[in-house]
């Protein structure tokens, strides 16, 4: 558990000289103990006490990382329950099987659509970011020969599925310089998988029936010298199963229950394709920090990548794209020019009707920390100063050789002021931009 204010308040100098910016050493206690500090703060506290304090301090949910190089993901390092309180920050990892069963070709196949499962939503790139490859053969040979096609076949990172420690031994060594996750020690096989755990430098799942019997193995697995743990229960239906990770999101991150204090994984194996979406989706909301599903189904997986994209989305910041300029089709320097701003929502908007219009365009985005036209607008973050400033940053004047620029129908009341601060010809386009195309097809041409 975490220490308390008042176990703090005893490991500090207790001089009260106010180096650390807070009047007594107790109010800094009370303050590290509410997370309000930081330990670095005090620069006279013993190397005793900063090894107590440290562990006190760190982050009620151990983040997780497996994989390698590019492809590495993480898991973990929540901080709140509900994403109103903050946001929340790693988002939830997707996983396809690989059935060890699988060989040759359609081994070969199953990998490639699993590596296909790549989407790209909002200017975002959305996809699955793992293998996971399931000992279904309960041998470890096939299990060894289907992890190593998995690594030779994928950049993704991998998961090692088996209860077996003969075949997680077995597999772990042909890719461990992936760092595969390996899933899982149960409570007879915890001190085997975590010396194969130890050996090839991985993360390990605990897996157990209850949240009880998981907090003790988790501890067990420790016990071994192994930090980097993953949650997972078994045996429960859907319903149990989101209660107790709430039940395990709650524990770790308002009680700093410190043997649950991981990220949890789940597997969503049963039933067909619509019975998986609505199962992981389910498990993405509460709270699982990787999805196993059992299907390489595109239509399967955009739905529940999409869930993923938008409660990961921090709420406090709308989605934003990038203010620079962008080119719809190969315009060239006759082309039209107009500004919308950086909303991810009202960008692709534009963007989508510019590209119906089949007229060869070039939009300026301009920065106005994500917010609609009007918003903007009526904030003062889109005003004749902000347009102008983009189009000089942007180098707008040398991509076209006439000077006429066209501003949403919103604003029309920014005509004058703008053509005076760009010395530009404005022209004043249409309220909804759904009407984009017949202006740029019979206005501008
Ligand atoms: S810097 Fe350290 S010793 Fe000084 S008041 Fe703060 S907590 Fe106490």
């Amino acid at each position: 558990m975490a220490l308390t204010g008042l176990e703090i308040f005893k490991l500090l100098p207790k001089t009260n000289c106010k180096k650390c910016g807070m009047p007594t050493c107790l109010a800094f206690a009370m303050a590290l103990a509410q997370k309000r500090a930081k330990l670095e703060d005090c620069p006279d506290v013993s190397d005793e006490a900063k090894e107590k304090l440290a562990a006190a301090a760190a982050p009620p949910m151990r983040k997780i990382v497996f994989g390698s190089g590019d492809n590495q993901v993480q898991v973990g390092q929540e901080t709140v329950v509900f994403r109103h309180e903050e946001k929340f920050y790693s988002p939830t990892v997707l996983a396809a099987t690989v059935s060890d069963k699988l060989t040759g070709d359609e081994l070969t196949k199953r990998i490639e659509s699993a590596n296909a499962l790549q989407f790209e939503r909002i200017g975002t790139k959305i996809g699955v970011k793992a293998l996971a490859v399931v000992n279904d053969s309960g041998s470890s040979e096939p299990f060894a020969s289907a992890c190593a096609a998995a690594k030779d076949g994928s950049e993704l990172a991998l998961i090692l599925v088996t209860d077996s420690p003969d075949a997680m031994a077995a597999a772990a060594g042909q890719v461990k310089d992936r760092v595969p996750l390996l899933a899982a020690a149960m409570p007879d096989t915890a001190e085997a998988m975590a010396k194969i755990a130890r050996e090839n430098g991985c993360p390990l799942v605990a897996k157990a029936e209850s949240i009880e019997a998981l907090a003790d193995l988790s501890e067990k697995i420790k016990g071994q010298g192994i930090e980097d743990i993953v949650l997972s229960l078994e045996g429960l239906s859907q319903r149990d199963h989101l209660y107790n990770f709430s039940r395990v999101r709650v524990l770790s991150l308002k009680k700093v229950f410190r043997p649950l204090g991981y990220p949890t994984i789940s597997f969503v194996t049963d039933g067909d394709g619509d019975t998986q979406v609505a199962a992981a989706i389910s498990l993405i909301c509460k709270y699982s920090g990787i999805v196993v599903v059992d299907t390489v189904e595109p239509w399967a997986l955009l739905p529940m990548l999409t869930a993923v994209m938008n409660i990961y989305t921090d709420p406090q910041k709308p989605v934003q794209v990038e203010p620079k300029v962008y080119k719809i089709g190969e315009p060239d320097e006759n082309s039209p020019v107009m500004f919308t701003t950086n909303f991810s929502l009202t960008y692709y908007t534009v963007e989508s009707d510019v590209e119906a219009s089949r007229v060869p365009s070039y939009i300026l985005v301009v920065d106005t920390e994500g917010t609609s036209v009007l918003t903007a607008y009526s904030g003062d973050k889109l005003n004749e100063k902000t347009v102008a400033d983009a189009m000089t940053k942007h180098d707008v004047e040398k991509l076209v050789k006439h000077r006429k620029l066209i501003i949403p129908g919103y604003v029309a009341v920014m005509s004058g002021k703008l053509e005076e601060a760009t010395n530009w010809e404005v022209m004043v386009g249409p309220r909804e931009c759904s009407m984009l195309p017949k202006y740029l097809q019979e206005i501008w041409n």
